[in-house]
């Protein structure tokens, strides 16, 4: 179990985007590794998902449980609703409709404008508590052509967040250009086997929000495309290959 002995200081606060699936977990252990104080914030949009929701205090309390120091520097949850967000988007992450491509070659997954308000409300939470930094799981690798997961979105975000609040958060997306067995990779390097499983049997990324069977590879119905990223990534870490994106 690594442990970098962070500093304690106004510095070195985070603010960690936790849904309850398989990448914000493995960025808030990634947070926990690095910094003294880690919050998290949840958002709830009426996701068609949402049971993920019910895994976020299952997921702080089992890596709490990993690491003492990891324990020591956990600090609160918030959970803001969104429900307006989920009014106004007709996606088949809101809605009983069946996943596939739209007519501008994105799935209809897309919920429009969803990272840029959570990062807008993480950033109002995060002056208010007094964090510097903002952790979330957005991923240029492996995506689905989200445009909001991209690292120029990203980084614009820092730029607007900083210009509109008068502050120096940093944006920190540590799963950016890895692709998902690098994720599983990650997870093994933060905390061996105990957060590998841990990440395997108490996380959710099923678009379907489908907790049963509990696979070798975590948690879905094995047939959604988030599931079958996850399922290849696992087999793909688990032969060795893991990969890293292109950093343009
Ligand atoms: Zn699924």
């Amino acid at each position: 179990m690594s442990d970098r002995g962070a500093d304690v200081g106004g510095d070195n606060g985070a603010l960690v985007l936790l849904s309850g699936g398989q990448d914000s977990a493995t960025c808030l252990a990634w947070a926990l590794d690095r910094f003294a104080r880690v919050e998290t914030v949840g958002f709830d949009y009426g996701q068609r998902h949402r049971v993920e929701l019910d895994f976020r205090a299952r997921i702080r309390a089992r890596l709490a449980g990993l690491n003492p120091a990891w324990a020591s520097r956990l600090g609160d949850d918030h959970m803001i609703n969104l429900a307006s967000l989920g009014e106004i988007s007709a996606t088949a992450l809101t809605r009983d409709v069946a996943l596939e491509m739209d007519a501008n070659g994105l799935p209809n997954t897309f919920v429009p404008g969803r990272n840029i308000v959570f990062l807008s409300f993480a950033g109002a939470l995060a002056y208010r508590r007094g964090l510097r930094r903002i952790v979330g799981g957005m991923c240029e690798t492996d995506f689905s052509g989200y445009p909001d997961c991209r690292d120029d979105t990203i980084k614009a975000m820092q730029v607007t967040l900083n210009l509109a609040m008068d502050k120096r958060f940093v944006l920190e997306t540590p799963l950016m250009w890895i692709d998902k067995a690098g994720v599983w990779a990650l997870a093994d390097q933060l905390g061996g086997e105990r957060l590998v499983e841990v990440i395997r049997s108490q996380t959710l990324t099923c678009y379907l929000g489908q907790v049963e069977p509990v696979h070798e590879w975590g948690r879905g119905c094995g047939e959604c495309p988030a599931c079958q990223l996850r399922k290849n990534g696992h087999a793909a870490w688990r032969r060795g290959h893991v990969g890293i994106g292109e950093e343009p």
